[in-house]
């Protein structure tokens, strides 16, 4: 009886004990973004929910949870930057292309828009031939005196100019092409061109000499006419101004 009563003492503080353990141990459900730890069996909450991990808005998503997926408020749209002349409109912040550039209004002469000189490269160009142009015409001013060679040394002298006249005025006229701002500059050009003698002059005679020097000035006074069209374009281009005699 002794043993029994004994035996039901110790089972019962048995029960006690588990109950108790029962109550002091839980079974935590990890944490989520929303939701703190929390025991399954009891219920009992511990610690913080651990809040979004944001991965920030772009201009076509949404800020989103890394961890569990969550979309908060709207996509921040495109940072629209103006197409220009030369560039498409274009977003600031992703780079996205939107349509073309607009394209210069002009195919030649300043841009109204971004007041860039198109086809600055022919003027130059030309400017370029003409400068060289005047350049030889003054190294080869025909200024030998020696009445033994002045015939002789004279005609060579503006043989080898024409040569040069007709390699510098050809460059030019192709690089005027069809500009029509250009036409009558290059059409004064191809006159000067066609000027230039193609036969071997042989000159013994001195009246034969003398028709060949005047041919030479009707030539020098077309030639003079080209750069007398072409100086108001280069300045209007701004240009710098060709060489000039001195
Ligand atoms: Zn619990
Ligand atoms: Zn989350
Ligand atoms: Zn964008
Ligand atoms: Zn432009």
């Amino acid at each position: 009886m002794k043993n029994r009563k004994r035996l039901l003492i110790i089972i019962s503080s048995f029960v006690a004990m588990l109950c108790a353990l029962f109550l002091f141990v839980h079974k935590w459900s990890p944490a989520t973004c929303t939701e703190a730890q929390k025991c399954v069996i009891c219920g009992k909450e511990k610690g913080e929910p651990l809040g979004h991990d944001w991965e920030d808005a772009n201009c076509t998503d949404a800020k989103c949870c890394r961890r569990c997926g969550e979309i908060g408020g709207e996509p921040l749209g495109h940072d629209w930057k103006a197409a220009t002349c030369t560039q498409a409109e274009a977003c600031k912040r992703c780079g996205m292309i939107n349509g073309e550039s607009l394209g210069h209004t002009t195919s030649f002469g300043f841009c109204e828009r971004c007041g860039e000189l198109i086809g600055r490269e022919i003027l130059e160009g030309i400017n370029q031939d003409i400068t060289d142009l005047i350049t030889t015409m003054r190294n080869s001013a025909i200024n030998a005196f020696d009445p033994q060679t002045f015939m002789t040394s004279s005609l060579q002298k503006l043989a080898s100019f024409y040569h040069d006249v007709d390699v510098y005025y050809a460059h030019a006229i192709t690089l005027c092409g069809d500009i029509s701002e250009l036409s009558v500059l290059k059409s004064k050009m191809i006159n000067v061109r066609n000027m230039i003698p193609n036969d071997e002059k042989e000159v013994t005679e001195i009246v034969d000499f003398i028709a060949y020097m005047n041919s030479f000035t009707v030539f020098f006074n077309a030639s003079t006419e080209v750069q007398a069209e072409w100086q108001p374009i280069r300045e209007k281009y701004g240009l710098p101004p060709n060489v000039v005699f001195n």
